[in-house]
């Protein structure tokens, strides 16, 4: 009786609710599942900033509405965290906002800057979002593919000029999800002269800045020349500290960009809680050693599950930064994860599912116990020496 809005049937359906029943049913047989698929931390939020949630949310004024862009102590905390972490300076009153987690953020931009028929460029494989967000403001997708021979960054002289000059936007999103490569600096610097060249707006989604191995600090867009100009970044508490449930995240950068996404949240929603913004206070403003000790728990788990996939014949490198293992596995990725949940129990995302250059891999997220992935790689052994 009531059909979808041509926009939201133009958004592809959802790739994995076949992995998802196949995975449920073997939990209801007994199995026990190893779950690689999702991106969700298995670590505790620290415990110091759960327990400055708990004391501003006994606070009256903590309680109210609060304010589209963040309390002002968010936003310079947010600013002082960018300043240590990547040299960055930002004006907190208006180069930051707050946002109700990355997601919210990225998925409202295109309603604020894309007209009907405009394009949007978005990497593939990529994070859903970023075409699902250009479909909802009726803009069209034009997929920038990320192949293994260019590092897994797109080829942005190969953009036709037609679809430079009327794309608005331009995603970008290092350290990646889900191939786990990273931006060198030349490469951030030719995205900044392409979107200056063409006056698009650069969209950098950073959610994973922070989780980085072997010494490697991942840039912010923001420290590159003329970056304000035509750039904003999306950040998140969420993977940084572990608060993937709490809704946390801030967008900074150019003024113009962030007043006109402002615009579209101030007739969407109504700001973060306070209570909130008082723990990612101090999840920011803590100490850094609580993100160290993240990145070191993921870099021994990377280690072992790439040498594991190794041993048993799984192409995968170790990336320098994410949680996700990237593995070539060279045939159909679906046909090879529903062998994986059928055969060993083992659960991964099918790399087709971000976008059809991902077909071939398979992505491992890296949340879960080294234990589990000593188990996993049991599994794997058997099953792929016999
Ligand atoms: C996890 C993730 C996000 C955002 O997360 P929020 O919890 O909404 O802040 C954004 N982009 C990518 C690529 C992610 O993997």
């Amino acid at each position: 009786m009531f059909k979808l809005a041509e926009r939201l049937e133009k958004i592809p359906p959802y790739l994995f609710a076949e992995i998802d029943a196949m995975k449920k049913k073997k939990m209801q047989e007994g199995v026990e599942v190893i779950d690689f698929g999702v991106g969700d931390p298995d670590l505790p939020t620290p415990e110091h900033i759960v327990e400055a949630l708990k004391k501003a949310a006994e606070r009256v004024e903590r309680q109210k509405y609060p304010s589209y862009e963040g309390m002002l102590s968010f936003r310079e905390s947010v600013a002082r965290f960018y300043k240590r972490r990547k040299g960055v300076e930002l004006d907190p009153e208006s180069e930051v906002i707050s946002l109700i987690g990355s997601k919210e953020g990225i998925a409202h931009l295109p309603l604020a800057f894309v007209n009907n028929g405009d394009y949007v460029l978005v990497p593939e494989p990529g994070y859903p979002v970023y075409y699902a967000s250009t479909l909802l403001a009726d803009g069209i997708p034009y997929e920038m593919p990320l192949k293994e021979e260019n590092n897994f960054l797109p080829d942005l002289q190969s953009i036709p000029d037609d679809v430079a000059r009327k794309a608005k936007i331009m995603f970008l999103n290092y350290p990646n999800n889900p191939t786990a490569a990273v931006a060198p600096k030349d490469f951030i610097k030719e995205a900044i002269d392409f979107c200056m060249d063409n006056k698009i707006i650069l969209a950098h989604d950073a959610a994973y800045s922070e989780i980085t191995f072997d010494g490697y600090k991942a840039p912010s867009f923001l420290e590159f020349d003329n970056a304000f100009e035509v750039c904003i970044e999306f950040n998140s508490l969420s993977k940084t500290y572990n608060m993937t449930g709490w809704r946390i995240g801030f967008a900074c950068g150019n003024k113009e960009i962030l007043a006109g996404l402002l615009k579209v949240k101030t007739n969407v929603d109504s700001g973060v809680f306070e209570a909130i913004q008082e723990a990612a206070i101090a999840a920011m403003d803590g100490p850094d050693s609580v993100i160290d000790e993240n990145c070191r728990v993921y870099q021994r788990r990377r280690d072992l599950l790439v040498e594991g996939l190794n041993e048993v014949g799984i192409e995968a490198e170790k990336p320098k930064a994410t949680f996700y293992v990237w593995a070539k596995v060279n045939r159909n990725s679906v046909d090879f994860v529903k062998q994986l949940i059928d055969k060993a129990g083992i659960v991964a995302t099918p790399g087709v599912g971000f976008g059809k250059s991902g077909e071939g891999y398979v992505r491992f997220a890296l949340t879960r116990g080294e234990e589990v992935i000593e188990k996993a790689i049991e599994r794997l052994k058997k099953l792929l020496h016999k």
